[in-house]
């Protein structure tokens, strides 16, 4: 079996899949290192300096030794075939983990590394019952495998008592199985990638329209299993929302939820196994809501004096309904380094202030009404408008930032992300709160940080807020990182915030989700996973706690 995960597989994908670094963001060729100027400058602000030592290549990592025996390997091979099952350590460091900071720190370590024992490239849905149910009997855990592009912790194979670790990568259910052009509904294989599956719904008129940042690489399936949301979520929706029905494999049995276009019978099944995280079952096909190709899209960025009359610009916005596809806006501080990374955002209208970015899609004359509407409320709020290039060139690069926390990482400054979400009474009040808890830890620590944050997601009663935090690394930076991130959990639930907006649960969320849903919703999805997996060998040691 191929080492790359996003190489071929062991039946072609319908699509190429582009090549993921083991360590790092995405394709290695398009890794971007930072100039002499902005290393100086992050030395200068920041004290950022290179650390000590060089991270290992792929087969200088010590990984763990596989805990299976060749008859569990033999076992498994006879279910999904040999060439559909590996032990080689170059299968397993690829799924060893998700891509978030302390992910790709540990990818760095010299020290032994933890990876599930085996992977698994199951093709059909009785391939997967076989396996779970062998599982089941052998107390293996499975880790279903998506994209890989997991920032919680959602794909570090946990032992929590198993004998073992399996990673269960889905790209083998890579098919449009079904379009219903009249009600624009799209049966999706859970494997298929965000550029794959638009590419297969585009070669019949029609799109999908999540765009998350990690669009290039994640799965239909990840985007389900974690309730993912996409830039564009201000006109299309989040994931969740998106969903019209799904089948799930469980070691109790196939579930085939969502019948017709909305329903009174009962509690919404779908929604207990959207956002599951493979607690529950392995997601294998999402019927989702799609629409044609846009035919007219138009780009505009405005300018806002400061954050808080942006964010009521925004939330104006949306309270009055039917405007942008994508509605974004970057505080004093995310604006300030943007324009000292690019230095050209809107040339020389904007120094100083919020950047927003607005993008509208749609059939014309219906686009430009919307259009219309949104400028002039934006007008009203203390906007100033500044042409459509600032947020075409938003557009253009907006797969590409994640390379450049590699860059950062690389040059020894400490990088990463965390989002939340309030009410839009509350969203002063927790980003004030967030930014103090990430500050004051790392500072108490003895780190100068930068946040940066932006509202990422709009909704008529409140937003998300999505914090980038800059600082030089020290000593041992994932200490470093969970310090900071313990404060600023406890400071979104101390302040309005939910724990995660799309982010999901994963490891690194779970200790704050009985302060999320209290004791007796944990009780309630133990019952229910008791149900679906009596074994409890499906992702343990994530979501719920
Ligand atoms: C640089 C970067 C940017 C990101 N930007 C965004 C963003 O804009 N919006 C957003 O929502 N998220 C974002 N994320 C987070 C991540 O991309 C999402 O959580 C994504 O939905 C995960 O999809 P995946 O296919 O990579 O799943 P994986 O990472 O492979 O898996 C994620 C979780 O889902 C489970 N899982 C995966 N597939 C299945 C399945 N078929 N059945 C059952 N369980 C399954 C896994 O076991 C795991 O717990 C970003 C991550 C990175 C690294």
């Amino acid at each position: 079996m191929p080492s790359d995960p996003h190489a071929g597989p062991s039946k072609p994908a319908a699509l190429p899949l582009p090549p993921m670094s083991w360590n790092a963001w995405g394709d290695p060729a398009l890794a971007k290192p930072l100039s002499e100027d902005i290393k100086a400058l992050l030395e200068q602000l920041l004290g950022v300096t290179p650390q000590e030592g060089a991270a290992p290549t792929a087969d200088e990592v010590l990984l763990r030794p596989s805990a299976l025996t060749a008859q569990d390997l033999a076992a498994l091979a006879a279910i999904v075939g040999p060439d559909a099952v590996s032990a080689e350590d170059a299968d397993r460091l690829p799924r060893a983990g998700g891509k978030s900071t302390p992910d790709l720190l540990r990818r760095r370590s010299r020290e032994e590394q933890d990876a599930p024992d085996a992977v698994v490239l199951p093709g059909t849905e009785e391939e997967i019952a076989a396996v779970l149910a062998y599982c089941s009997e052998r107390r293996i855990a499975v880790v279903p495998f998506g994209g890989g592009t997991s920032v919680v912790g959602g794909l570090d194979p946990v032992r929590a008592g198993f004998d073992a670790v399996l990673s269960l990568d889905l790209r083998r259910f890579d098919a449009l199985s079904d379009l219903d052009e009249v009600s624009g509904e799209a049966t999706l294989g859970a494997g298929l990638t965000g550029p794959q599956a638009e590419q297969l719904l585009a070669a019949r008129g029609f799109e999908l329209g999540h765009y998350p940042q990690s669009f290039r690489f994640a799965t239909i399936g990840g985007f389900a299993a974690t309730r993912s949301s996409g830039q564009d979520s201000a006109g299309h929706g989040r994931f969740d929302d998106m969903v019209r029905g799904l089948r799930v494999v469980t070691p109790a049995g196939v579930l085939d939820l969502g019948r017709g276009p909305a329903s009174a019978a009962g509690p919404d099944l779908r929604q207990l196994f959207v956002g599951s995280e493979g607690t529950l079952g392995v997601i294998t096909s999402v019927r989702l809501r799609v629409h044609p190709v846009p035919a007219v899209k138009i780009h505009e960025a405005w300018s806002f004096p400061d954050f808080a009359t942006g964010a009521a610009a925004l939330r104006a916005v949306e309270q009055q309904g039917a405007g942008p596809t994508v509605l974004r806006l970057s505080d004093e501080t995310e604006t300030g380094v943007n324009l000292a990374m690019t230095a050209k955002i809107g040339g020389s209208q904007i120094t100083s202030g919020c950047l927003a970015v607005t993008v509208y899609e749609g059939t014309g004359e219906q686009t430009a009404a919307r259009h219309r509407l949104t400028r002039q409320t934006l007008l009203d709020a203390g906007g100033t408008p500044l042409g459509e290039e600032p947020a075409r060139a938003w557009e253009h690069g907006r797969f590409d930032a994640p390379y450049l926390r590699d860059a950062l990482l690389d040059c020894g400054a400490l990088c990463e992300t965390l989002e939340t979400a309030a009410n839009w009474s509350d969203l002063a009040r927790l980003k004030d709160a967030v930014t103090a808890a990430l500050q004051g830890a790392l500072q108490a620590g003895g780190t100068t940080s930068l946040v940066m944050c932006h509202i990422s997601h709009v909704y008529p009663t409140g937003a998300s807020l999505y914090f980038t935090v800059l600082g030089a690394q020290q000593g041992d930076p994932i200490a470093q990182w969970q310090a900071a991130k313990s404060a600023a959990g406890d400071a979104i639930m101390a302040n309005g915030g939910t724990i995660t907006h799309h982010h999901a649960v994963g490891t690194d969320h779970r200790p704050w989700m009985p302060q999320e849903i209290g004791e007796l919703g944990a009780a309630v999805l133990r019952a229910v996973k008791a149900t679906v997996d009596p074994a409890g060998i499906l992702n343990p040691g994530k979501l719920i706690p």
